[in-house]
């Protein structure tokens, strides 16, 4: 990564601060490449730092008062007009998504669609109540509770759902009221921008929504230590999370994170294995495996243990990795030449500690950052890829003999994101409902994958505070009063 002195910015190469674009005021920019070809660059974007972060929020602050007033039905119009414009530019989101991060394009296509979905849905919340009535215990006179926009938000957002996580928070915080300022991931910032044009397109006023480029340390800690921001939602891994997390909470405000995880599918000996094994690949390998909710440890029943891995194996043969613009590949690359050569040290020392490799390991192609869908077998229930979060193509097999050690070995890790289960009984069903720990819980469906309006979070050290999506939303971007209200 190059800091250069800045050149003529391009609109959708800036910031977006108060309605404008501009450059960072720090001068300061840095490349983004493509990780299918890291000769080719994406784009030079804004290397922002405190004095971004003071402009964004001061706009923020200063477009609070009109925007918190203007009627909800009102906001949502404009979250009405933004899908439309989105609808409009599905594609070219889509094509630059997949250019800046490596997700496969039929992946980006879906996930560009769905942040328009997910607009709609929020937009559907202004007509929906905010509020209770109730009658004083002495006099029966009015006493109703009233949920109240927060003020100026941050939200910090990772790069490897670029549209749909910026858009689930940006949502539900600009239709209850809210104005935002967002952090775009450095390794995406490109999809974010294409949001923010849309917003523009969509007449949203100057200062409500403001977008800043920048690094974590640069951009982030000023964003969350600013004493006008009051509250913070954080997707990302868990180590940046926390520390997030235990400043905003030392500064009295409301964080919400959503971390890493590291999901368990279990398949069970009654399950109908075919769509176990196609639900095992998509969830370890799609995307590269650089999801939180992707399938990190397969646990697979005794009596087709042998069938379960033959299976999934010839699938791996024949599934489709390589250059993501083709619509028709499954797997594409690592997002960046660092997370590629973590994700390879985590293989070495795997394999020096004694598992055994049954399938990839090695890096596929000279110049892109492409991984070959690894498989492990034999690695011990404490090794490195049992209990951490190695984000890339990388699963592992495990052999189990009961429901219950399934269960507890599933259990015996901090994470709690996603998890899933192949069985045709209901009997097993309901003891995974009721015992596995995780706040996704996935029957005969792959670990991935998230509807847009239901709620989406993980529990132990995979979340922390209300989860997002769904009407769920509600709780983190609003703060509930109670109003007794007696007459003159
Ligand atoms: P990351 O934690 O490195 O970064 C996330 C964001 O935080 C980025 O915008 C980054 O610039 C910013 N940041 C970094 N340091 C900061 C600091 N000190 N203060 C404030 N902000 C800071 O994560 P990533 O590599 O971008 O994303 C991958 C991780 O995100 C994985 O662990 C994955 O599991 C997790 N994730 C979780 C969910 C979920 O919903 N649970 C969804 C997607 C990704």
């Amino acid at each position: 990564m190059s800091d250069t002195i800045v050149a003529p910015v391009r609109p959708a190469f800036a910031n977006f601060v108060g309605g404008e674009w501009a450059p960072s005021t720090t001068g300061r920019t840095y490349e983004k490449r493509n990780p299918a070809r890291p000769s080719e660059v994406v784009g030079e974007f804004p290397a922002s730092g405190a004095e971004d972060v003071e402009r964004a929020v001061a706009a923020a602050l200063g477009a609070f008062p009109a925007w918190s007033r203007t009627p909800a039905a009102g906001r949502a119009a404009v979250l009405l007009r933004t899908a439309e414009a989105i609808d409009a530019r599905v594609e070219e989101i889509a094509q630059d998504m997949t250019r800046e991060m490596g997700k496969p394009l039929r992946e980006a296509r879906l996930e560009a669609a769905r942040a328009a979905a997910i607009l709609r849905f929020a937009a559907g919340e202004a007509w929906r109540p905010v509020g209770e009535l109730y009658q004083q215990s002495a006099t029966g006179a009015p006493v109703y509770t009233v949920r109240r926009a927060l003020g100026v938000v941050a939200l910090i957002t990772p790069w490897n759902f670029p549209a749909a996580i910026p858009i689930w928070k940006l949502a539900p915080a600009l239709v209850y009221g809210n104005t935002v300022v967002i952090k775009l991931a450095q390794e995406a910032p490109l999809t974010g921008l294409h949001l923010a044009e849309c917003f523009e397109q969509a007449g949203l006023p100057g200062g409500v929504l403001n977008v800043v480029i920048g690094r974590g340390s640069e951009v982030g800690t000023p964003l969350v230590r600013h004493p006008d921001v009051r509250a913070i939602s954080f997707t990302g891994s868990v180590p940046v999370g926390h520390e997030v997390r235990d400043e905003a909470t030392r500064l009295g405000k409301r964080v919400q994170l959503e971390l890493g995880g590291h999901n368990p599918l279990i398949v069970m000996a009654d399950a109908k294995l075919e769509r176990a094994v196609e639900a095992a690949y998509a969830g370890a390998f799609w995307s590269a495996g650089q999801k939180c909710t992707a399938t990190r440890r397969i646990y697979v029943e005794d009596a087709v243990y042998e069938d379960f891995r033959a299976r999934f194996l010839d699938r791996i043969e024949r599934g489709k990795v390589g250059d993501p613009a083709d619509p028709e590949t499954e797997v594409g690359p690592i997002v960046n030449e660092r997370q590629l050569d973590e994700i390879t040290e985590a293989i070495e020392q795997s394999r020096r500690e004694g598992a055994t490799l049954l399938a990839g390991g090695e890096r596929l192609d000279e110049e892109a950052y492409l991984l070959a869908p690894t498989v492990f077998e034999g690695v011990a229930d404490d090794a490195l890829l049992s209990c951490e979060e190695v984000f890339g193509p990388v699963t592992s097999l495990y052999r189990f003999s009961t429901l219950d050690e399934a269960l507890e070995r599933a259990n015996a890790v901090r994470f709690g994101l996603s998890a899933s289960i192949f069985t045709t009984s209901l009997e097993t069903t309901q003891r995974f409902v009721n015992e596995l720990e995780a706040g996704l819980l996935h029957v005969n469906s792959q670990t991935a994958g998230a509807d847009i309006h239901v709620p989406f979070g993980g529990i132990k050290s995979s979340g922390f505070g209300p989860h997002e999506q769904g009407r769920a939303a509600i709780e983190f971007y609003t703060e509930l009063v109670t109003v007794y209200q007696d007459g003159p």
